[in-house]
């Protein structure tokens, strides 16, 4: 199983939860908010050999945040994933969206002058500007926009801009999830759980219940869990193996 954006350094425990989701045989992509969370996160993960930890600022502690973009660029040469980075235009966050993207911005501008890397991209209320924000950086890297809630216009967007889209039970257990999760290309789809936030009948969804997102990708794609299952190990090994670039 595949968590591609899960906030692992924020469970309460999170040396227990990763120890679980490695005897799962899962692999996992922890996101974190802040680059200062940079350094302490990989040593905490550095003996998982499925844990990957990725670089973030994210789009929500961007107004108390923004000084830390430098911080950011100057470890990006140590990471190979970035995220959680993105913006967020819904209500609460608006007022900070400016700055919002004058970071983003900067982040992808970085992203590709050093060649590119795999991105873990929020949107919420904000897909429109996010792509463009990666129609003006084709050289940052291989976007996946996880938790995509944006129209279906949106979404055939980000397909043609060669975005990629993690999907978790949060966005599938909703109708209008599910016709996104339908129109998205199934090459270049993965799981995910954005746990500890995302929840799921009011607990945080764990890296292992991805599974519900698999059994959901069964309904959508009208097939088996265990053609879902070599999919996403197909698509996950297209993403990690290839350069980060866009095709
Ligand atoms: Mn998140």
């Amino acid at each position: 199983m595949i968590d591609l954006h899960c906030h692992l350094d924020l469970y309460p425990d999170p040396e227990a939860v990763a120890t679980r989701a490695m005897s799962e045989g899962m692999y996992v992509l922890a996101v974190t908010t802040t680059p200062r969370a940079w350094a302490g996160t990989r040593t905490l993960f550095s003996r998982f050999s499925r844990i990957r930890v990725g670089l973030g600022l994210h789009p929500q502690l961007v107004r108390e945040r923004h000084g830390e973009v430098s911080m950011l660029c100057e470890l990006l040469t140590e990471a190979r994933y970035v995220g959680e980075i993105g913006l967020d235009g819904s209500p609460e966050y608006a007022d900070s969206l400016s700055t919002q993207r004058s970071v983003l911005e900067r982040i992808l501008a970085a992203c590709a002058a050093d060649g590119g890397r795999i991105l873990s991209v929020h949107s919420r209320g904000a897909a429109t500007a996010v792509l463009d924000a990666l129609e003006a950086h084709p050289k940052a890297g291989l976007p996946v926009l996880h938790w995509f809630s944006g129209t279906s216009k949106e979404l055939d967007r980000a397909v043609r801009l060669g975005c990629w889209f993690s999907v978790g039970p949060a966005m599938l257990r909703n109708d209008k999830g599910q016709r996104l999760v339908s129109a998205m290309p199934r090459e270049r789809v993965l799981t995910e759980t954005d746990g500890p936030f995302a929840t799921e009948q009011k607990l945080p969804l764990m890296p292992w219940d991805v599974s519900i997102a698999e059994r959901w990708l069964a309904q959508v794609w009208n097939t088996s869990d265990s053609d879902v299952k070599e999919r996403l190990a197909g698509n996950l090994k297209a993403l990690t193996t290839a350069p980060p670039l866009r095709r």
